[in-house]
C-alpha cells in the first residue's frame, strides 16, 4: 500500500465520486486534502506525479524543509495545532490554516496576517463533544463570538473544521458530521457571516463527512501508508 500512492489517490478519488453521487453532491464540492505529516518528500513528489496538489502538514518544523524542496504549485494546508510564537511561520508559507481554536489565536492571526498584507484563510476548529485532548470553540461560545469574529478584517474565514471523536459506527460518525453542519447552518442563519466550508472526514470515516456536508477532507494514511 505504501508504494502505491498513485493508486491510493485514484482509489479514494473513486469512492469520494461515490460518496458524492449517493448524497446528490458535485464531487467538485469536495477538496482532498493529502495529508502527508511524517512523510518524506518523496512520497508528496509521488503524490504530485499522479496529479495531486493539495497536502496538508501538521508540524512546522518537520514541514518548512519539505515545503522549500517541493513544487511551487502545490496548495499547502496548515492542520495542526498551534503554537502562537509559530503562527507567523505558518501564515507565511500555508495557504489555508485549519483549525484556529481559540479567540486569542484568531486575533493573533489577524494581526499578523494585517501585517503580512495578505488576508488568512482559516478555519475555526470546533470541540463538538468537549474533549480535554482537544482544542476548539465549544459551539456555545462559537455563536457568541462569530461577530468578534467577523470583524476581524484580515481572517477570511473558510468555514468550520472538526476532529470528532472516534466513532463504533457508521451512524455515530454522521451525528457529529452532521451536529457540525447544524452548527454551521445556525450561525450562517443569524449572522451574516457566509462560512460555506466544512473541513471534516479523515481516512476512516471521510464518506459519512461527505454524507453530511464536508466540503474538505483530510485524508493521511488511506493515501500515504501506516504512519
Ligand atoms: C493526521 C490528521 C489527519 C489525517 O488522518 P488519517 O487518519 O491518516 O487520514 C486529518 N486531520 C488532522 C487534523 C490530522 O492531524
Amino acid at each position: 500500500m505504501e508504494n502505491d500512492i498513485a493508486g491510493n489517490l485514484q482509489a479514494i478519488r473513486t469512492c469520494i465520486d461515490h460518496a458524492c453521487a449517493t448524497a446528490g453532491r458535485d464531487p467538485a464540492s469536495v477538496s482532498l486534502v493529502a495529508v502527508s505529516k511524517t512523510f518524506p518528500a518523496e512520497a508528496i513528489q509521488a503524490a504530485h506525479h499522479a496529479g495531486h496538489r493539495v497536502f496538508g502538514e501538521s508540524k512546522v518544523q518537520e514541514a518548512l524543509p519539505k515545503l522549500d524542496t517541493l513544487p511551487r504549485d502545490i496548495e499547502w494546508h496548515f492542520i495542526g495545532r498551534m503554537q502562537r510564537n509559530k503562527l507567523r511561520k505558518i501564515l507565511a508559507s500555508f495557504a489555508i490554516v485549519h483549525g484556529i481554536d481559540s479567540m486569542a489565536l484568531a486575533s493573533a492571526a489577524d494581526r499578523i496576517a494585517g501585517e503580512l498584507g495578505r488576508p488568512a484563510k482559516i478555519y475555526l476548529q470546533v470541540n463538538l463533544a468537549d474533549e480535554a485532548t482537544k482544542g476548539g470553540f465549544s459551539p456555545s461560545e462559537l455563536e457568541a463570538e462569530i461577530p468578534a469574529l467577523a470583524a476581524m478584517a484580515n481572517l477570511d474565514i473558510q468555514g468550520l473544521m472538526a476532529i470528532p471523536p472516534p466513532a463504533d459506527s457508521d451512524a455515530q460518525a454522521r451525528q457529529w458530521f452532521a451536529a457540525l453542519r447544524e452548527l454551521r447552518d445556525r450561525i450562517e442563519a443569524s449572522h451574516p457571516l457566509r462560512m460555506p466550508g466544512l473541513s471534516m472526514g479523515m481516512s476512516d470515516d471521510f464518506e459519512a463527512a461527505i454524507a453530511e456536508g464536508a466540503t474538505c477532507v483530510r485524508v493521511g494514511s488511506a493515501i500515504f501508508g501506516k504512519r
